[in-house]
């Protein structure tokens, strides 16, 4: 008798930074699969705040307590990363329609790429279904109060990188934010 197949997920993103609507999909995900691989895409084409060193220790942090997931980072095409990883399951996450149409083109091209690789959608909880990172550090910027959005480590990094934005309520600083 062969040995049971290990079901393998790769969780794939930017990651910039992780956020808890993102660990609210990896903590719901990694109990329906042996490993839950969290894969922080090298190659976008958008200018990142943080480092994909930073992304990936970020996560690592943040996903710690979770011991069948495991964080890297890939470039190239994602479900060649998934074959070499040995991964059955890509998972992604929906947070409104508006998600939809650009998640099915990429399931749909990654099916046509490999049809050994299923990609499994995972609604946001209700809580985190407006959250992204790109809010997250919009608000941080401009002052704003994102705890219990971000895991309080993240929180941290995100308020050292983006300090010169800080309001300076109260002050007479040159300003003009
Ligand atoms: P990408 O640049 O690949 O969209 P992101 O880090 O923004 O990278 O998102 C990675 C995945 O996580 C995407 O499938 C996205 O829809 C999902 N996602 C992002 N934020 C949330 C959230 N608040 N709740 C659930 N899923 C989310």
């Amino acid at each position: 008798m062969s040995a049971q197949k290990l079901r393998i997920a790769v969780y794939p993103g930017s990651f910039d930074p992780v956020t808890n609507g993102h660990l609210d999909l990896i903590s719901r995900c990694a109990p329906l699969v042996d490993r839950l691989i969290v894969a922080v895409l090298r190659n976008a084409g958008k200018q990142p705040l943080f480092s994909v060193e930073e992304r990936v220790e970020m996560l690592r942090q943040a996903t710690a307590e979770m011991p069948n997931v495991e964080v890297d980072s890939f470039d190239g095409l994602l479900v060649e990363y998934a074959r070499r990883r040995g991964a059955c399951l890509l998972l992604r996450g929906i947070r409104a329609i508006s998600d939809y149409e650009y998640e099915l083109q990429m399931a749909l091209m990654n099916r046509r790429l490999a049809p050994e690789i299923e990609t499994m959608f995972m609604m946001a909880g209700e809580a985190y279904s407006f959250l992204s990172s790109r809010l997250v550090k919009e608000v941080i910027a401009l002052g704003g109060d994102v705890s219990g959005l971000v895991p309080p480590q993240v929180e941290a990094k995100l308020k050292e990188r983006l300090p010169a934005r800080f309001p300076a309520r109260g002050t007479t600083g040159q300003s003009p934010v």
